[in-house]
């Protein structure tokens, strides 16, 4: 059974899903006028798991997620480096495409713009402001808090005690200090949409109803972002849908991912203590940042600096050498005369059936990707020492435990996203700036395709073409040792050979 942590409720609930085997799932896209920070960066680490896991589980998830194309901080960047505003947007959509690529975060399969959408939350809009929830100043919109009776139950906030604490100078034209805009009247030179109440676009928290409502519509699954995001921009996101709608819930399961913070700050452009994460991805293998992410829960924050990586460049290390070390063991030549299986290997494979249960609880329990992770590194000093006892030489009964061992070890890893190829699949879905009919159209070529060309290379066929290769180069067949290798780094996975002998292969 698994178990969500739900903001709502502030407790863990058992995931219900609004229909039998599928998650609809929305998770709040970037605003893009910067490259993204390791902030940001953990946030979509944490729903790309999550998201991994659901799968993992059987569900099929449909995972929207927006870009806010449209908004001051991408006005005022466009002003300052003398571009449109456009290109500003899609400028940094690309480099965010390129970091997620490069995490290996799966691409959603919805990425919906602000701009493309400006029409339908118009609509959204003037129906709002019909049933009385919003009212016009100036050619600016605004949303009535007091008309919702619900405002504050995600954030467990109370009206009378939020307007106690309000502390900026209020807008003579709001009603009550809380309402938030849903239409901004345009200054000039500024990217503008016709309206009833003028030239004019839309705020940020009801570009993410109307975007959510459009694709997953009211009542879906699973929403999700940082904290930060939980007041006002997703309590300001209910109420719009559901006084929109009618109905409740809008969404079913809250989550929200914990902060990266820099000696107790949360890191944010606006305190200036930013790192960017292409700036980590020059120095660490992007599997090290989504082991910095998996030893934490998602929840609770993270103390980032340079401690914190090289922790997790470590732990990723252990499970690359575990890795390597079964594959040199699998590549051995097998003693002749064997003994048959022993009560060892026989303990390995109980050890390993009752490993990947511990796994799947950890997981199942609000998705405790560090209690996960002990598992696995249980499974890594087992095999160690299991490898440390067959020094001398291998056994067809230790080539058979080795080889289960290894496939569970990559196999968990992968639930978490550790050691995952890049598909071309996934690369080319990501490489269409967001175009989503050229995205649905290379889907549909892809879905086309063999099924045998997207699957991941099995391990035993890597270890044969390396076999092969090694057989071309004592052969001084060059021009096949050299084809092998670079085909197969083609497909993602890079050989290595190693000074003492032997290759050993990693994913590139
Ligand atoms: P933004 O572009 O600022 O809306 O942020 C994109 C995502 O990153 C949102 O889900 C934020 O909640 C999340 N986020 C921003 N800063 C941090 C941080 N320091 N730690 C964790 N998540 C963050
Ligand atoms: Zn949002």
């Amino acid at each position: 059974m698994l178990r969500v942590h739900n903001t709502m409720s502030g407790r863990k609930e058992e995931l219900r899903t609004r229909r039998e085997g599928e998650v609809g799932m929305y998770v709040c896209g970037p605003t893009v006028y910067n490259f993204i920070h390791v902030g940001n960066g953990r946030a979509y680490l944490v729903f790309d798991i999550i998201k991994r896991y659901l799968r993992y589980k059987g569900y099929r998830v449909l995972h929207v997620q927006n870009f806010t194309d449209v908004d001051d901080k991408i006005i005022g960047r466009a002003a300052e480096e003398g571009i449109s505003p456009e290109e500003v947007a899609r400028r940094y959509e690309e480099a965010f495409r390129e970091d997620m690529r490069r995490l290996r975060v799966l691409p959603p399969d919805v990425t919906p713009r602000a701009t493309e959408y400006v029409e339908k939350m118009v609509r959204v809009i003037e129906a709002l402001v019909e049933k009385g929830h919003a009212y016009e100043a100036e050619g600016d919109v605004y949303f009535s808090v007091t008309s919702f009776p619900g405002y504050g139950k995600l954030s467990g906030r109370n009206l009378e005690d939020m307007r106690a604490g309000e502390r900026v100078e209020v807008d003579p034209r709001k009603r009550h200090p809380l309402d938030f805009a849903l239409w901004k009247r345009a200054k000039p030179g500024e990217p503008a949409w016709d309206s009833p109440w003028g030239p004019g676009r839309p705020g940020w928290h009801i570009e993410c109803s109307t975007m959510s409502l459009e694709h997953l519509g009211m009542g879906f699954d699973i929403h999700g972002g940082g904290q930060d995001l939980i007041f006002p921009h997703h309590e300001n996101e209910i109420a719009q849908s559901e006084a929109y709608t009618g109905e409740e819930p809008f969404v079913r399961y809250w989550l929200h991912n914990g902060f990266v913070n820099i000696s107790e700050e949360k890191m944010s452009k606006s305190l200036g203590n930013i790192v960017l994460v292409r700036d980590i991805l020059e120095r660490y293998d992007p599997d090290v940042l989504r082991m910095l992410v998996l030893q934490t829960h998602y929840r609770s924050p993270i103390d980032f600096g340079p401690q914190a990586l090289e922790e997790a460049k470590r732990a990723y290390g252990r499970l690359e050498d575990c890795l390597f070390a079964l594959s040199e063991y699998l590549q051995q030549k097998e003693q002749v005369t064997s003994p048959a299986r022993t009560q060892r290997e026989v303990e390995l494979t109980g050890f390993f059936m009752e490993a990947e249960e511990r796994f799947e609880e950890a997981m199942d329990d609000d998705f405790n990707t560090a209690r996960a992770l002990g598992v696995i590194f249980e499974l890594v000093k087992a095999l160690n020492t299991y490898l440390d006892e067959q020094a001398v030489m291998a056994t067809p009964a230790g080539k058979i435990i080795a080889g289960q061992g290894r496939d569970l070890l990559l196999k968990l890893c992968q639930v978490l996203g550790l050691f995952s190829p890049l598909q071309e699949e996934e690369e080319d879905l990501y490489g269409c700036g967001g175009d989503e009919e050229l995205r649905r159209e290379k889907k549909a070529a892809g879905d086309e395709a063999s099924a045998e060309s997207r699957l991941p290379a099995p391990q035993s066929l890597i270890e044969l073409l390396i076999e092969l290769r090694a057989r071309a180069r004592a052969a001084k067949d060059w021009e096949t040792a050299d084809l092998i290798r670079s085909r197969l780094e083609q497909l993602g996975i890079k050989l290595e050979d190693r000074r003492e002998g032997g290759t050993r292969w990693k994913p590139a």
